[in-house]
């Protein structure tokens, strides 16, 4: 299995991505409302409905997951998500947002009350802890858990591209633009060192985050470039 390619679907401000082999996983799903882009985006990429094998969710923020109802219910196709997080997809509501400066606590003001009311009782079908491979969904792929944004947040690593997708774990120092950098919402800083790190030690190069365009090494914030091992 190789030739996986990914394929960036802007939904407004947050991203969602087709992870293409021989069959195709969704991975995240933007705010509530926009399964129709991503449907779209299917056709626009020659992927038919039942060439979807799973909606892979990085964690429990409704800007990621707020669609994940409505697709589900166009595709019928399994959710997975990392059992941290799963309790906040459950409930329609966001894990927790820890600010790192006065603009995120602004932000958190607004953001944090968010709810997706329209949840047509679905569940998560798959849930994991550590590790999870794509490869039983038609794609070489595999996602861990890289805690840090949320606790529950997790990575799809893409051998074939030396990348990952990553959800905020990286987010641009203005959001959409500049370098990448740690996100503005940090449940635990030293999990998120030690998420990059493993990220790092597994190959990846290459960052496609939750917002915004893909991140290379150059992009990187300093504190985040890649140390020598000590
Ligand atoms: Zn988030």
């Amino acid at each position: 299995m190789s030739g996986t390619k990914v394929v960036r679907v802007p939904l407004r401000v947050a991203n969602s991505y087709l992870l293409m082999g021989p069959k195709t996983v969704i991975v995240d799903t933007g705010d509530p409302g926009f399964s129709g882009g991503i449907l779209k985006a299917l056709q626009a990429n020659g992927v038919k409905k039942e060439d979807v094998s799973m909606i892979f969710l990085t964690h429990g923020h409704i800007d990621h997951f707020g669609s994940a109802y409505e697709l589900k219910r166009q595709l019928d196709v399994p959710i997975a998500i990392q059992s941290i997080d799963l309790p906040f997809f459950l409930n329609g509501t966001q894990a927790p947002l820890y600010p790192v400066n006065a603009l995120a606590a602004m932000i958190k003001a607004i953001g944090n009350n968010m709810q997706v009311k329209k949840r047509y009782g679905i569940k998560a079908d798959i849930v994991f802890d550590e590790e999870l491979d794509l490869r039983d969904y038609g794609v070489n792929a595999y996602a861990i858990a890289t805690p840090g944004h949320t606790l529950g947040s997790s990575s799809v690593v893409i051998p074939d591209d030396d990348a990952a997708i990553v959800g905020d774990l990286l987010v641009r120092k203005y959001f959409l633009f500049g370098q990448g950098c740690k996100p503005p919402f940090l449940h635990d800083a030293q999990k998120h060192a030690e998420s990059m790190h493993k990220l790092y030690s597994l190959g990846v190069k290459k960052f496609y985050p939750g917002h915004g365009q893909t991140i290379l090494p150059q992009d990187l914030c300093r504190s985040l470039q890649p140390r020598p091992a000590q």
